[in-house]
């Protein structure tokens, strides 16, 4: 081999001509003596055209040229180790960053022989450097969406690349569409479509790695049809991987031609474009994936509570069937044994449809189907009302039950029904979780506003208590204290949560206070509108505001028969704090005999008692030779068929109240029975009344008497009760129909009788509105000059039996089919 030797002088020539670093040398007054090749290049300048120049012609700022001189270029300075990053200028005025060493040449006596420098254009790397750094900012910007993120991204690549187009397509199906782009005049529109052939793309695909062109009209790729239609020189693009899976491209591309192929650092700087946008795309997929699990799940809940609403709706009606028959079997001759079963079986049907509508009340609030009512209600009359329909299990237990309640409390628009629900409940829990002491039910004015009242409700016991870290718990839904509760006590825990979100609905916040074995007391506060303003006292005549405590008969001698001992110790105490003296028999024969030896202003009977029942015991009073047989006889009973009535009007009887007893009515059957003598009208205010005072004050009539109603089911269960509304709103129907064929001949004497036939029917289904609406109407059909007035009111009926209907339909959940026929000259 043949081996060529070097000089020492022709070895550093080579390293200096080959250097693609710029060298030079200089003077002891830096004055350029020799400059390398790679310093034309990179200064721009002509062979000759630097030699003899003072280096601060290449200094981009002339106070860098005075620093470097005395930190490198003196003759103290060190040996030219440490390298400086500078910015220079070339000849074109353009300045770019550097990284340079250099310092003093000394001979071998150490004497100046003047400086050397070596540059190296860094534009690029601080390009590469730049664009990091606004990569990494794009990317932690917390105020971008994942959107803007990756438009700023292609933003910053086209600037980087300094290309005209930047693109993340989305490849499917042999399909490149565009997802981001930015581009000149935004020309290019996120969503176009090509073929994926027809892009350069298609050879980045089959590379699987980086592609560039750099002058592609120069190269093989003259002729893809990418070129041909957008003269696109130069390009590069990589393929786009999301979550592992092949998802489209990044690309840049520009119309112009480059002047140097595309570096290993633009490749390397490719990669991370990718790399950032693919973060951005899979974070947004899983974001997309929450929500939609989160939108999948909301609707799974609806779907869930409206199957829920609508299955424990469709279940009850069944549940009607059953409750009706079992009542009927009840009126058979069984044997004790069958007696015992047929309790057992509606115990479980019972505690079934407690179920099914806790069920359905709560999936109704979830689905958001609950819609509150609006009627007047006296609080008074409703926590009365609560406290006697749940004396009976309290006494059971031993268990004082005690109202505690403003004197004055006005009356408010509410939901009667709703509000009974969620009192009822609490009351009904404090009994269950009470073994010893007492339960108070209150309800006090917390403020007052011109047309609006807040009151608050307490429902406080001596109980079991419940333990501080199952204070949270217990108003979620199947939520218990503990475990043993619901072997204990039974129950589903839905109650509160029921109450819970009931209450709120009427837009209070329920809230418990408890120690265990130190009793609960439950409490919410909701404002209402007041009923009737604050200067205008409550209609008396026909809202029913009366309260077990208003006392405005004298003292009455009463006779009481009742042969329930419940019954009788509930009619004593109530009558006795009316004001009444009472006396108290088990049965008829003894009711006979008391009129015989004492006086009484009037008489209470129950129809249903052993020895002689009330029909018998009225029929032989009235039978009597002596004052005694005048004796007014109020008779009570569980009995609410229609023919019944008659019947005992027809016996002498002076007024007829269902069971179980609405006091209200009570008292206003004493007051008219031992004032007046007689039996007056139901309505009698009204004869006097204006229509439009009449209209008015029908308005605040309740669609349903809700405590009698409730009593009653209380009482007689409700799937009897439920099969009453049926039957009674066939009979509204009928009654309906046959008043408008009546009105249609013209025979007001036949309408009066129907319309008479409705306000019973009505009434006595606790239907008052309607009821007192026929009253009204069979007034005045018959007379002459209330044709008008007749006229204006008639068309109200249908639409009150509509109202009435939903109301019940509402709380009996039951279906009262429409008859469409049945519309009045609306
Ligand atoms: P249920 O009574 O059907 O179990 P609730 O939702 O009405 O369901 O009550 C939930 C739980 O709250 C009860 O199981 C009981 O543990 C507790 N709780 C409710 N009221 C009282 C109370 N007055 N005293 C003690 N614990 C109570």
């Amino acid at each position: 081999m043949h081996e060529k030797t070097f000089t020492r002088h022709e070895l550093i020539e080579a390293v200096f001509k080959g250097a693609s670093e710029a060298a030079m040398f200089a003077d002891e007054n830096r004055r350029i003596v020799q400059v390398n090749p790679a310093t034309l290049e990179m200064f721009g300048y002509g062979p000759n055209e630097l030699i003899g120049q003072q280096t601060s012609i290449l200094y981009a700022d002339e106070s860098q040229f005075h620093e470097q001189g005395q930190l490198r270029f003196s003759s103290s300075a060190p040996a030219g180790t440490e390298a400086y990053r500078i910015s220079y200028k070339r000849k074109s005025g353009e300045v770019f960053p550097s990284e340079t060493i250099g310092g003093p040449v000394r001979d071998q006596d150490g004497e100046i022989l003047g400086y050397f420098g070596l540059i190296r254009d860094i534009s690029d790397q601080v390009r590469t450097e730049n664009s990091l750094h606004e990569l990494y900012k794009i990317s932690t910007d917390q105020r971008l969406t994942g959107q803007q993120k990756i438009q700023s991204i292609l933003e910053l690549g086209a600037k980087h690349f300094s290309m005209d187009f930047g693109i993340v397509s989305r490849i499917a199906d042999d399909t490149y569409t565009v997802e981001y782009a930015t581009s000149p005049d935004q020309s290019l529109k996120p969503n176009s479509v090509f073929p994926v052939e027809n892009t350069y793309c298609v050879h980045t695909l089959a590379r699987d790695d980086v592609t560039t062109f750099h002058n592609a009209g120069d190269s093989e790729i003259a002729t893809h049809p990418c070129y041909r239609e957008f003269q696109l020189e130069s390009y590069i693009g990589l393929p786009l991987t999301v979550d592992g899976k092949q998802y489209g491209t990044v690309n840049f591309s520009s119309p112009t031609a480059k002047r140097s192929p595309f570096s290993s650092q633009d490749e390397e700087f490719m990669r991370q474009f990718e790399q950032w946008i693919s973060n951005e795309l899979q974070e947004m997929q899983s974001v997309e994936r929450l929500m939609q699990a989160r939108r999948d799940a909301e609707e799974a809940n609806r779907t869930k509570s409206r199957f829920l609403a609508t299955m424990s709706h469709e279940l009850r009606t069944p549940m009607t069937g059953i409750f009706g028959m079992l009542d009927m079997m009840g009126t058979t001759a069984l044997t004790p044994e069958q007696k015992t079963y047929l309790r057992q079986t509606r115990e479980c049907a019972e505690n079934l449809l407690t179920l099914l509508n806790d069920v359905l009340d709560l999936s109704k609030v979830e689905a958001g189907r609950l819609t509150l009512e609006s009627i007047p209600l006296q609080p008074r009359e409703l926590i009365d009302s609560i406290a006697s329909t749940n004396l009976p299990s309290a006494q059971k237990k031993g268990l004082k039950l005690c109202v505690d309640t403003d004197v004055s409390l006005p009356s408010v628009l509410c939901d009667p029904t709703r509000m009974r629900q969620v009192l009822a409940n609490l009351v009904s829990n404090a009994i269950k979780f009470t073994r010893e002491g007492s339960i108070t039910l209150g309800c006090h004015l917390v403020e007052t506003g011109t047309d609006e009242v807040t009151l608050r409700f307490e429902v406080s016991d001596t109980g079991i208590g419940i333990a501080q870290e199952q204070l949270g718990r217990i108003f979620e839904s199947f939520g218990q204290a503990d475990a043993s509760t619901s072997r204990l006590y039974g129950g589903t825990g839905l109650g509160l949560a029921i109450c819970k979100r009931l209450v709120e609905t009427m837009g209070g916040q329920i809230e418990v206070e408890s120690e265990l074995n130190h009793g609960a007391t439950f409490r919410f506060d909701v404002t209402f509108p007041l009923a009737y303003g604050k200067a205008d006292p409550a209609p008396d005549a026909v809202g029913g505001d009366a309260t077990v405590q208003d006392n405005d008969n004298d003292g009455l001698r009463v006779l009481v028969a009742e042969d329930n001992e419940v019954n009788a110790m509930l009619l004593d105490s109530m009558l006795s704090k009316m004001g009444h003296s009472v006396t108290i028999v088990t049965n008829g024969a003894e009711a006979l005999r008391a009129v015989q030896d004492e006086t009484f202003d009037i008489a209470v009977f129950d129809m249903n008692m052993p020895v002689m029942d009330g029909v018998e015991a009225t029929r032989r009073i009235r039978a009597l030779d002596s004052t005694a047989a005048r004796l007014p006889i109020v008779a009570l009973t569980a009995d609410a068929i229609l023919e019944r009535r008659q019947q005992y009007l027809d016996i002498g009887l002076s007024e007829f109240l269902t069971k179980p007893i609405n006091w209200t009515a009570l008292q206003k059957a004493l007051r008219t029975h031992t004032q007046s003598g007689d039996n007056a009208a139901p309505v009698p205010d009204l004869q006097q009344a204006s229509l439009s005072l009449f209209e008015r004050e029908l308005q605040n009539v309740p669609l349903r008497e809700s405590a009698q109603l409730d009593e009653l089911e209380h009482r007689l269960g409700s799937g009897a009760l439920a099969t009453l509304v049926i039957s009674s709103f066939e009979a509204f129907e009928s009654f309906a129909a046959k008043l408008r064929r009546d009105l249609a001949k013209g025979m007001p004497e036949e309408s009066r009788a129907t319309l008479h036939s409705l306000k019973g029917t009505a009434l006595n289904f606790g239907a008052k509105r309607l009821g007192l609406l026929a009253a009204e109407l069979q007034r005045l059909v018959t007379e002459e000059t209330e044709t008008a007035r007749f006229d204006m009111l008639i068309v109200k009926l249908q639409p009150t039996i509509e109202e009435t209907r939903k109301v019940f339909e509402e709380r009996y959940k039951v279906s009262l089919a429409e008859k469409q026929e049945n519309r009045f000259r609306a």
